[in-house]
Parts: C-alpha cells; sequence; structure tokens
C-alpha cells in the first residue's frame, strides 16, 4: 500500500463522538477528550443551513481500510457520490475492533475507557450510547451476536438487536427504521472482516463482502432518505480499523499492528436537509 502523504491530516479515530454530538447538539461524554472535526461541522453547516442534526445513522462495516479504497478509486467514487465529506483517519492500538469502536464512540483513548486488548467487556466509560439516550434520542444498535459491537456498549438505554448475521442486520435496521420513531441507529456489518482473517484482504469472498457493505450503504442512504425526509439527517460510513496480508500468497489476514494497511481509514459524512415545508 501506498502511505498517504499528508498523515498529518489524519484525524484520530476519538474525533467521531465530539463531531456528532456537536452536530446534534447532545452533550458529549464525560471522558471525551477529542475536539470536532471542523471541515465536518463546516460542511454541516451549509448543508443544513445553520441547523442541528436531528437524525443520525452510523453504518460501520468491519475492517474496510485505506488498502481497499486505493485498490478500487471507482469505489470510492461511489460513496463519495453519497457522502461527500471524507475525513481520513487514524484508528488507536492495537488495532482490533473492541478497541477502535470503543475509542470511537467515547471520545476516549484506550488507557481511559480500559479496552487495551481483544476483549470485549461492557465499557463502564460513557459513550455515545449514554449521552444520546440521555439527550431524548431513541436509540438502536444492530449487530451480530457476540460480537464487539454487540458486547461492549450493553448496559445503556438502547435498543440492542442481536443478529445471525450481516443480512439480518441491515433487514433489522431497514425494519427499525420504518416501524419505530428511532434517532440514533448503528448498523454494523461483520463480513468484510471475517473473510479478510480467514482468506485475505483481496480475496475474492472478502471483496464480495466489501461490495456487500457498498450495497448496503447505499441502501440505507436511500432508507433514511424516505423515512426522515423531514427532519435534518447524518449518515456516516465508519469503519473501524483496516488490515493486511500476513502470507505472500495472500490468502490470510489479519490487523491489530501499527502499520498504515492496519490504521488508517477514511470515514464519510453524509448531510441532506429535511424537505422544505
Ligand atoms: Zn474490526
Amino acid at each position: 500500500m501506498n502511505v498517504p502523504e499528508k498523515l498529518d491530516e489524519f484525524r484520530c479515530v476519538t474525533s467521531l463522538t465530539p463531531t456528532v454530538c456537536d452536530l446534534c447538539a447532545v452533550p458529549r461524554p464525560a471522558q471525551c477528550a477529542d475536539e470536532p472535526i471542523a471541515a465536518v461541522m463546516a460542511e454541516a453547516a451549509k448543508a443544513l443551513a445553520g441547523q442541528k442534526v436531528e437524525k443520525l445513522l452510523l453504518f460501520a462495516p468491519d475492517a474496510v481500510g485505506i488498502h481497499l479504497w486505493e485498490r478500487f478509486p471507482e469505489k470510492l467514487a461511489a460513496v463519495e457520490a453519497l457522502a461527500p465529506v471524507r475525513v481520513p483517519t487514524r484508528v488507536v492500538m492495537p488495532s482490533v475492533t473492541p478497541v477502535c469502536f470503543a475509542s470511537m464512540f467515547s471520545g476516549a483513548l484506550p488507557e481511559v475507557h480500559g479496552i487495551q486488548e481483544y476483549a470485549k467487556p461492557v465499557l463502564t466509560c460513557e459513550t455515545i450510547f449514554n449521552a444520546f439516550p440521555e439527550a431524548g434520542w431513541n436509540t438502536a444498535i444492530a449487530a451480530v451476536q457476540e460480537c464487539s459491537i454487540d458486547k461492549i456498549f450493553r448496559k445503556r438505554k438502547a435498543t440492542y438487536i442481536s443478529t445471525t448475521g450481516d443480512a439480518e442486520s441491515l433487514a433489522y435496521s431497514q425494519l427499525l427504521l420504518k416501524q419505530r420513531p428511532v434517532d440514533l441507529l448503528l448498523s454494523y456489518a461483520t463480513d468484510y472482516d471475517k473473510n479478510l482473517h480467514s482468506s485475505g484482504p483481496f480475496s475474492d469472498k472478502a471483496l464480495a463482502a466489501f461490495d456487500q457493505d457498498l450495497v448496503a450503504f447505499q441502501k440505507l442512504c436511500a432508507l433514511v432518505d424516505e423515512v426522515w425526509a423531514d427532519y435534518n439527517r447524518a449518515v456516516v460510513f465508519c469503519p473501524d480499523h483496516g488490515g493486511h496480508a500476513t502470507d505472500d500468497t495472500g490468502t490470510r489476514g489479519a490487523h491489530g499492528k501499527d502499520i498504515p494497511e492496519d490504521m488508517l481509514v477514511y470515514h464519510f459524512y453524509r448531510f441532506m436537509p429535511k424537505k422544505a415545508r
């Protein structure tokens, strides 16, 4: 992978939490130690005529790192057509799922939120899944049963949907959006990560899962435009880390190291104003 030139422009993954809190006028979690992303705030102000975000969808495709965008620029362009505000993002060490998502959704570094290895305890620090429900936002999380996202954000005032796989996570996300007055939804997808480990980051199976993530994102963007048409809304594409091949033939993959393939991702933000009356 080519290492991007402007590494100092990468924001820490902890910047997502203060950004979405400020966009939605929700107080930041207590341990949040980062600041909002100025470029995102500016684009939102422009797109929403200075109004706040009223509905928020977070789509978190596991392990979709810069290694993929670099190889498939046409797919990068397709995502940017939906969510044009791209934020180069550096994740935290060790670059594994529970550590990174805990930082992403608390705004705190691993030594503060407490998950510093591949482990899935329920987080005791505050996260957006405390802050948003406390501010009156109906909050839901759809993820495969027993995965990091399904476990570490429990014991909050949220609706937890534990699924059997990504197709079901997408289907329940769509059902929730249509049936419930949900204000914040986190929809998670695990298949790319699973296939990266078992058959390599660019294997047919892994790339099929990557494509599936892109289709899911497209469907969710279209659906929120329909069901949330009367609200100022944001959708964020927010993977947790990247990944790399662990053998010369590229038939196995992993992540967790302090290398660009594992540490660098893009987050993408989409803002849509409510329908004019
Ligand atoms: Zn992961």
